[in-house]
């Protein structure tokens, strides 16, 4: 009998792209509409991984509001002319065309109205359109050059003019993310920067976390600041430290050692309210029991303030209660890790890569996109928008 080689021949194509995430799919499509030949290794059993669990199950795919000041680089512009040739109105106008329903909630942040998995088969479909081919639980071994690129894998060996990295940052293994991509940079001699994690919950320290693990599940309206950097939005306690919005964002600006500070009650005066009731009876948590939740304030107060009228506490007393609510320190031991975190601070050095093509300038025709570069997105759909947008500037050139 004849032994089977299909799968382990040597197989020729236009555009080899190595991920089958968010950037390398949109980069699939638009090379494949320009009559590319174009083939997609990805090690994971499927494509999307990250789309589908991404924004809670329903993608934060994009932001109304886009520009280089939503994204953390050595160089922020290096997103401008990406961002402004695939703007979310053109991710829209894709959303549209299929009948997926989006909706637009605050600060701009868009999302699929049923589930994220509609994104995942719109992309998927597109590179159907485009006769994109793909390979699943394809291990990549090797990657050399001569005139063409040469990858070798577990399922054969493949050449292609043109090689798009696409295979995303460290953050969620388990999801197929690993650090292929900075590997391959180095390879060819790039610069890749210091790589963390980010978008990611804190651990307080051992001493905080003791005091306060017993408020796991409350959330706070709250104003998060490290130096000159802020960001408003809820607060919540976990076992182990805090998450939400707002500390997810200053996880990604957390310069390993200096201490959070925290406004509870951002727009609110408690120093006017509480010298207002210095007549009272009250005991000073029955009063900031108003402005938040009773669990906080318990453990607040032991910590704080007395179990006193508020009616016997002094103007520099009251003073110094309106200080520890409004800018409460909070001591971080450290940001969890890769398994938790949403994306990857740091990455392969804009200076490397053309900011219209997103090819390297040392190795001519290597492109990568989405995450492994050296930009990252703020919280609401600035990550995503990245992928879309670097990986179709790849796909016009790759
Ligand atoms: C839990 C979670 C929720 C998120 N929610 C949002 C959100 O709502 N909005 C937002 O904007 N961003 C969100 N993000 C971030 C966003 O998903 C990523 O920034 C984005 O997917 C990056 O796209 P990418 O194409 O660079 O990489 P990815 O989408 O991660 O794709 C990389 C692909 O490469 C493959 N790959 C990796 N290594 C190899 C290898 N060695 N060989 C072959 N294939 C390989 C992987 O299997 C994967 O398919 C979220 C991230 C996480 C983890």
């Amino acid at each position: 009998m004849r032994k089977k080689t299909v799968g382990l021949s040597l197989m020729q194509t236009d555009v080899i792209i190595i991920g089958a995430g968010a950037s390398g799919l949109m980069c699939a499509g638009e090379a494949g509409n320009r009559g590319r030949s174009v083939l997609v290794l990805d090690h994971c059993p499927e494509a999307g991984r990250k789309i589908v669990v991404s924004g809670g199950g329903r993608c934060n795919f994009s932001n109304m509001f886009m520009g280089p000041e939503h994204f953390l680089s050595g160089n922020p512009d290096f997103v401008r002319s990406a961002i402004s040739r695939f703007t979310p109105s053109d991710f829209l106008c894709l959303l549209e065309a299929r009948g997926i329903e989006y909706q637009e909630r605050e600060a701009g942040r868009l999302f699929c109205k049923a589930s994220s998995t509609d994104i995942k088969e719109m992309l998927l479909s597109e590179c159907e359109r485009a006769s994109v081919r793909f390979r699943f639980n394809c291990e990549v071994s090797a990657i050399s050059r001569s005139d063409l690129f040469r990858i070798e894998t577990d399922q054969g060996v493949f050449t292609s003019q043109s090689l798009v990295i696409a295979t995303g940052g460290l953050s969620h293994p388990g999801l197929g993310a690993g650090n292929f991509g900075y590997l391959v940079a180095k390879r060819f001699g790039m610069k890749v920067t210091k790589l963390r994690p980010a978008l990611t919950s804190v651990r307080f320290s051992p001493e905080d976390a003791r005091v306060f693990s017993c408020l796991a599940g409350v959330s706070i309206h709250s104003t998060v600041s490290l130096g000159t950097t802020s960001f408003t939005g809820n607060l919540l306690f976990t076992h182990t430290g805090a998450s939400g919005p707002a500390i997810l964002e200053i996880s990604s600006h957390w310069d390993q050692k200096s201490v959070l500070s925290v406004d509870l009650l951002p727009g609110l005066d408690i120093y006017s309210i509480l010298v207002g009731k210095r007549s009272s009876k009250a005991l000073l948590s029955t009063i900031l029991d108003q402005f938040l939740p009773k669990r906080f304030v318990k453990v607040w107060c032991a910590l704080y303030g007395a179990p006193r009228p508020i009616k016997e506490y002094s103007p520099g007393e009251i003073a110094s209660v309106a200080r520890s609510l409004h800018a409460w320190p909070l001591r971080i031991a450290g940001v969890e890790g890769f398994n938790k975190a949403e994306v990857t601070l740091g990455g392969i050095d804009t200076m490397e890569l053309s900011s219209k093509t997103m090819e390297s300038k040392k190795a001519p025709g290597l492109y990568f996109t989405g995450e492994v570069i050296d930009v990252t997105g703020r919280l609401g759909g600035y990550n995503l928008h990245w992928a879309w947008a670097s990986g179709h500037a790849a796909g016009q050139f790759a």
